[in-house]
């Protein structure tokens, strides 16, 4: 348990030094939602930007509710992992249909919201005593007792810990302090200790121990995959698909693009019946990652004879207004500079 004299010392210390966000500065509970989906994998700097143009266009939950998928998934363009912008759509239409959720309990009800989102919302908006455990939380849990566990099983110790230290009296703000405290004190690399409010509680420190926590995990492997994608061109329209349902960036639009790391040949001729016959220009590679995948995209220009029907044929501000993903917005752009339309 952390003692009395550092669980105030960390709210303290989080009086203090919590960053001013825009988030921070409501209870309401749909920008609070918004920020702690956009922070699920993405660092700050990078979703401050998305936030604020997100909070202009959907002010309310219920224009969210209301809007198109194109145009939520255009404005999260570039954030990745879009399946967290689906499921705001979706949970933003839940919420309209069923009414806004008062506790941690309600809030897991809505689609795409998980025990640490709901916790968040709960604690934060409602005052509930409703722990959360991100990867911050989780390192600072690791360090401070010294859990030599890795995976789940650490991350089920996290849980336990953080629901026994929970702050009764301000449970919204000592679940931030802490990830707060994770983010820019307890850090992945060199941890600042010194001054650190948990420093007189902390196992790893008390020990010098604090590189050892936590404990590395055996990382999986990273799988190497090509894709070829073809960008069909023919008087002035780009050929375009929208991505199946189930595959990596659903809904979106994108030139067709076909899986060559096992059989090129196979996948060339797929991408020739779906784009008919024309002369072909490279574009060159695009490298991405996508969760464990490394991709090198290879890219081609294809001046198409005619317009393949299986294709939405659009014009180049029609494209800018579809929601893509960002490698084939780059191949996109290094078409439209082979082309002289840049
Ligand atoms: Fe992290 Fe160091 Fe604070 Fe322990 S003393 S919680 S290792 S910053």
């Amino acid at each position: 348990m952390i003692r009395e004299q550092d669980r105030k010392a960390l709210l303290a210390w989080y009086d203090a030094n919590g960053r001013d966000l825009p988030w921070r500065r409501t209870r309401e509970p749909y920008p609070v939602w918004v920020s702690e989906v956009m922070l699920q994998q993405t660092q700050i700097a990078t979703a401050l930007p998305y936030y604020e143009r997100w909070m202009r266009r959907f002010p309310t939950v219920e224009a969210l509710a209301a809007a198109d998928e194109q145009d939520v998934l255009a404005l999260w363009q570039g954030l990745g992992y879009y399946r967290r912008c689906r499921y705001l759509l979706n949970g933003a239409r839940y919420i309209v249909a069923l009414g806004l959720p008062t506790s941690a309990q309600g809030w897991l009800t809505v689609p795409g919201v998980g025990r640490y989102t709901a916790g968040a919302i709960a604690s934060i908006c409602f005052g509930e005593c409703a722990a959360v455990v991100d990867g911050n939380v989780e390192r600072v849990f690791a360090r401070t007792t010294a859990c030599g566990e890795t995976g789940p099983t650490l991350y089920r110790h996290a849980w336990e810990w953080a629901e026994r230290n929970l702050d009764p009296h301000r449970p919204g703000d000592w679940n931030q302090a802490l990830m707060e405290l994770g983010a820019t004190v307890c850090t992945p690399s060199k941890p600042r200790c010194e001054g650190c409010p948990l420093e007189p509680s902390c196992a790893a420190r008390q020990s010098w121990r604090v590189e050892q926590f936590p404990v590395a995990r055996t990382t999986p492997s990273v799988r190497l995959r090509t894709h070829v994608c073809w960008v069909p061109f023919e008087s002035g329209a780009f050929g375009v698909c929208q991505v199946p349902a189930g595959e990596w960036w659903e809904g979106m639009w994108e030139f067709p693009r076909e899986d060559a790391t096992d059989d090129r040949a196979a996948a060339e001729a797929q991408l020739r019946e779906r784009v008919g016959a024309g002369w072909t220009e490279s574009l060159g590679e695009f490298r991405h990652t996508v969760t464990r995948h490394r991709v090198v995209l290879e890219a081609s220009l294809v001046r198409c004879d005619a317009r393949a029907q299986a294709l939405r044929w659009v014009t180049r501000s029609e494209l800018e207004a579809l929601a893509m993903p960002a490698p084939q917005r780059k191949t996109l752009r290094r078409a439209l500079a082979l082309l002289g339309l840049d």
